[in-house]
């Protein structure tokens, strides 16, 4: 079995990052897993660069050991060209901008999803001679993956997270026809990080919630991408998910990488040491009563989902809230 830290050099790790990294090695080891590490480094305009390095010494300095060569996306892209050939025959482009969908969408939900309207699936189905022209003549266009039907036993996805328990989405309704590959050309989160689990043989996913319905998607992709054929090194076999509760500022806004305060970098130069980053995850993952300093290897033997599954409410770091030690808040 296996499992993976799967972080995006777009930054300094923070206390949240860390927490989810703390929670995906205790799983595998645990487990006597594999662990490797995936940088997300296809979202070429966000990526710092060294943060691959910052993380690697961050995830060292706190005791998280991997397995192997760190895998890089960005030098991935011949084999999700392949994977995007394989599916074809189920996207099509889209030439709507930003704009245009967020004029004709729901409100976007908290977790950055927003579902398509369906303007260009029609356009394709209508009049693809049209589509063919738009094409031709080199207009900027993305392509999408279309959802199954509506009301076929394929548009729902249900799988039982190890913390939030079992989930349906219906995939029309909250995901809706998704972006595998950007009008810049560049392939979608989505898409990459599904050919990467695959390829890489991870059947074990420790994760912010925030990407709970992302999951949704990921297993459709998955099942698309298996159903057409992608030969993996390692056989398909379905994942299993753990979505942790998210880290808050004072101000109960979900932090950030822009914000520095509570970077690693920010901590090891106030002298914060790597135990004490480790009982306050360990803590934050409700391990643990008190955010006592300790290492990984001491959590190991009583590591469990159960004390997050009956409590999985997100916590915020500020000097209000109690048991919070005073080199975070
Ligand atoms: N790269 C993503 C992040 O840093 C995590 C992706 C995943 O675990 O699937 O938020």
């Amino acid at each position: 079995m296996t499992g993976r830290f799967a972080p995006t050099p777009s930054g300094r790790m923070h206390i949240g990052n860390m927490v989810a990294m703390l929670a995906a090695w205790l799983d595998s080891k645990s487990r006597g897993q594999r662990m490797l590490l995936r940088i997300e480094d296809l979202d070429i305009p966000r990526v710092m660069p060294d943060a691959d390095r910052w993380i690697m010494d961050d995830l060292a300095w706190l005791g998280l050991d991997w397995d192997g060569e760190a895998v890089y996306q960005s030098r991935r892209t011949d084999r999700y060209e392949e994977a995007l050939r394989l599916i074809e025959p189920r996207t099509y482009p889209c030439f709507c901008s930003r704009a245009d969908i967020r004029a004709a969408s729901a409100p976007q939900e908290g977790d950055g999803f927003q579902i398509y309207p369906g303007t260009c699936k029609r356009l394709s189905r209508d009049n693809p001679s049209e589509v063919a022209a738009r094409l031709a003549r080199g207009e900027r266009h993305s392509w999408r993956l279309a959802m199954p039907e509506p009301g076929s036993p394929a548009n729902t996805v249900t799988f039982t997270d190890r913390v939030f328990g079992p989930q349906a989405f219906d995939l029309t309704r909250e995901v809706g026809d998704s972006v595998i590959r950007r009008s810049d050309g560049l392939f979608s989160y989505q898409f990459a990080v599904t050919i990467d689990d695959l390829d890489m043989g991870v059947d074990s996913i420790a994760r912010g919630r925030d990407l709970l319905r992302s999951t949704a998607l990921q297993i459709w992709i998955r099942e698309c991408l298996v159903a057409d054929g992608l030969e993996a090194a390692e056989s398909p076999i379905n994942p299993q998910y753990a979505h942790i509760p998210l880290v808050d500022d004072a101000a109960g806004r979900r932090l950030a990488k822009r914000e520095r305060s509570l970077d690693m970098g920010a901590l090891r130069t106030r002298g914060v040491t790597a135990e004490q980053v480790t009982g306050c995850c360990a803590w934050l993952l409700r391990l643990t009563d008190a955010p006592e300093p300790c290492t990984p290897y001491d959590l190991l033997r009583d590591f469990s989902w159960e004390p997050l599954r009956r409590n999985h409410t997100d916590r915020r770091i500020s000097s209000a809230s109690s048991g919070c030690p005073n080199w975070l808040a």
